[in-house]
């Protein structure tokens, strides 16, 4: 059983289904996964000309289908590992016994919530949850990101060597990232901090962001920020809610793996992609990750039949 349709539960299926497991495939209720909210795929090996989210999900799923997939709509609302056989729930009512289960419920970026925020995302408009994906659509143009952490500094960073300005806002009068991720943009030429500060309003001409109207929380003072992009970078929220009571998982939520594989705390369940990865997070990843616990799946049940096999040889 594969839980999860982007890139990482669509690379198990392909894999899964040519090494005859039979898999099936529940989609959850975004076919397809993150990327099929973006326009412009660039980095995606094998798609020179670049894709679109879309277009390039379709692909996977045809491909994951050709082997003989079993791909179903359905949401997985609650599980069991706590026998050998793992008890997955579909719509709360379907009750599907496995031998193994993959991971792939991906994570969730999360937002401020905005109504201007949410309609230039909605357009694909130049607002974007992450750097390493869309920030070369921004090379030598003027940026904003939102957000104090690690992340948002990595993200501010890696968008200064490619735009010609990033205004990073921070809603505390301090970073909450690590001193040395604080020093690596206050140390950049061509990244402003702003602290205190709120975003207001992203500003756009209906079509693509101009800017972003931000408020100092101390003196109230309004400002107006130009800008063509607007990165939000405030964290993400793993799906992995229904997995807590069986499965180790960080603070945050991410699923732990045994390092180097794809196992998790429970024998014959493995993870794949960003719900166990709030490092990477790229789509090439995820492929690689659900690569990894299809053949570890595989290998799991291939010890499992050959203890099996010793085991009735020696009661016959
Ligand atoms: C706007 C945007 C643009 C991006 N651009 C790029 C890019 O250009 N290049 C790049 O490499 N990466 C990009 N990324 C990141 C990339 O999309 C993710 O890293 C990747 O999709 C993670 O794949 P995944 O398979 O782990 O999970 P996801 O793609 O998050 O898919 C999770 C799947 O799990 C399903 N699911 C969740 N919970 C359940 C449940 N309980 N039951 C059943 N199904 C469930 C969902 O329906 C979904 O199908 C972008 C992300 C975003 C948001």
């Amino acid at each position: 059983m594969i839980i999860g349709s982007g890139p990482a539960g669509y690379t198990a299926a392909i894999y899964a289904s040519r090494a005859n497991m039979s898999p099936v495939l529940y989609q959850g209720t975004q076919p397809g996964g993150q990327l099929t909210t973006t326009n412009e795929v660039e980095n995606y090996p094998g798609y020179k000309d670049g894709v679109t989210g879309p277009e390039m999900m379709i692909e996977f799923q045809e491909q994951a289908k050709r082997f003989g997939t079993d791909i179903r709509d359905g949401w997985v609302t609650k599980v069991d590992f706590s026998g050998e056989i793992h008890k997955v729930w579909v719509n709360e009512t379907k009750e599907i016994h496995c031998d193994t289960v993959i991971i792939a419920t991906g994570a969730s970026a999360k937002y401020l919530g905005l109504p201007s925020e949410q309609k230039y995302l909605q357009m694909g408009g130049g607002v974007s949850a992450c750097a390493v994906c869309d920030g070369f659509f921004y090379r030598n143009q003027e940026v904003v990101i939102v957000g104090g952490g690690d992340s948002a500094c990595e993200e501010a960073h890696y968008l200064s060597k490619l735009c010609k300005k990033v205004t990073m806002l921070v809603r505390r009068d301090e970073f909450r990232a690590s001193k040395i991720m604080q020093a690596r943009v206050k140390n950049t030429k061509n990244i402003e901090i702003m602290y205190n500060t709120l975003t207001e309003e992203v500003l756009g001409d209906g079509q693509v962001v101009t800017g972003v109207k931000v408020k100092n929380k101390i003196s109230g003072k309004v400002t107006e920020i130009p800008a063509t992009g607007f990165f939000v970078a405030i964290g993400h929220k793993p799906n992995t809610d229904i997995f807590k009571d069986f499965l180790e998982l960080d603070e945050t939520g991410y699923i732990i793996n045994v390092p180097g594989t794809s196992k998790t705390n429970i024998e014959g369940v493995f993870v794949s992609g960003d719900a166990a990865d709030h490092v990477y997070r790229q789509a090439v990843t995820a492929a690689g990750t659900g690569c990894m616990a299809a053949l570890d799946a595989e290998r799991y049940l291939a010890a499992k039949d050959a203890n099996f096999e010793v085991s009735t040889s020696t009661y016959n």
